[in-house]
């Protein structure tokens, strides 16, 4: 092979080869983000609807702190964005398809033998949520 092959071939794939382990880097990411109960329930909420920080404290009946830490996890992480309207911030999935993730996550633990209980289904949006003060669970 003629040696000006033989270079590009090693410059191919050396860049093949940092694209891979960013790549994997970035799913790493992800699941790192994706790494904590609560900001699983977190998004199993949210992929329903939005929710503001006050909603979500309350009806996990966590304090806001607690809450807001996660979210700006997956916020970083590029999960959820926020929306603010007034005082409140909100949260919504960044991309509808994170639910399918989601469940293929949740399919993949129940071959590998976890058993479905109440806590692990699908969490659903009720209002209103008693101590919250948000907007939709005044109205409720
Ligand atoms: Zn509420």
């Amino acid at each position: 092979m003629p040696l000006v092959l033989r270079y590009a071939k090693i410059v191919i794939s050396s860049v093949v080869r940092r694209m891979s382990v960013s790549v994997l880097g970035a799913e790493a990411d992800l699941f790192r983000a994706l790494a904590h109960p609560f900001r699983l329930q977190l998004l199993e909420l949210l992929r329903e609807e939005e929710a503001c920080v006050c909603h979500l404290s309350a009806y996990f009946d966590k304090p806001q702190p607690y809450v807001s830490k996660h979210l700006a996890e997956l916020r970083d992480a590029g999960l959820v964005v926020d929306r603010r309207d007034g005082q409140r911030v909100y949260y919504r999935l960044s991309d509808p398809s994170l639910g399918a993730v989601l469940d293929d996550v949740r399919t993949a633990t129940r071959r590998l033998g976890a058993s479905p209980d109440e806590e692990t289904e699908r969490l659903v949006p009720r209002y209103p949520v008693p101590g919250c003060e948000c907007p939709r669970c005044a109205v409720a």
